[in-house]
């Protein structure tokens, strides 16, 4: 079977779409593939394009502070990717088509990680893990902030989703959902007392 590092370097000669045509660097994932706990945001930004790493930017940033001082975690032992590998001309949505093209590989690196906990960032992601475990997605808002728990892989899984971090950097009150999210995934972890790193 592959490695997440497989896919990761497949990821990188990937032209299943024309965004490749456009980006800088291709943006597979980055963070500890034994973690319990995978992030799954949109697609990169300027900064994720330039430096070839998922969040690195602004809203990487908001995302960093609430791992390290809400989750009390290290952003190295969680991994962190994004429903889209390549960046969109100017930040543009990515296309169904895109989604479809692109979806392939986020397929294959869940279910290499495997993880007990799964954080949608924004409704790109939501919709699409949604769609994959076959939970209704109403809207990003209606959705969040609960804890969606289903059987896979042999075990049960937990996923929650919340806003895109990038939604929240002019945005106070969505600020302050986001956060309040965090603290729900804080207490999920804090139940789940085995820890955050899976030891193989
Ligand atoms: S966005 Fe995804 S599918 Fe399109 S070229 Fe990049 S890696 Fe391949």
């Amino acid at each position: 079977m592959d490695s997440i590092n497989d896919i990761n370097k497949e990821i990188l000669k990937c032209n299943r779409c024309s965004l490749c045509n456009y980006k800088t660097n291709y943006v597979p994932g980055d963070g500890n593939i034994n973690s319990k706990i995978l992030f799954i945001g949109e697609a990169p930004g300027r900064d994720e394009d330039i430096q070839g790493k998922p969040f690195v930017g602004k809203a990487g940033k908001i995302l960093t502070e609430n791992i390290n001082h809400i989750l009390n975690i290290d952003r190295k032992d969680v991994y962190i990717t994004n429903l889209i590998k390549c960046r969109p001309p100017n930040n543009r949505k990515p296309t169904d088509e895109e989604i479809k093209a692109c979806s392939i590989w986020l397929e294959k690196q869940i279910n290499i990680l495997k993880p007990d906990i799964i954080i949608t960032l924004g409704s790109y992601s939501t919709s699409w893990i949604f769609n994959y475990f076959n939970i209704k997605f109403n809207s990003i808002m209606k959705d969040r902030g609960k804890v969606y728990k289903i059987n896979y892989w042999n075990k049960e899984i937990k996923i929650i989703p919340t806003l895109h971090p990038a939604s929240t950097i002019y945005n106070k009150e969505w600020r302050a959902i986001f956060d309040k999210d965090f603290y729900l995934i804080k207490d999920l972890i804090n139940k789940n007392n085995t820890g955050i790193l899976r030891y193989i």
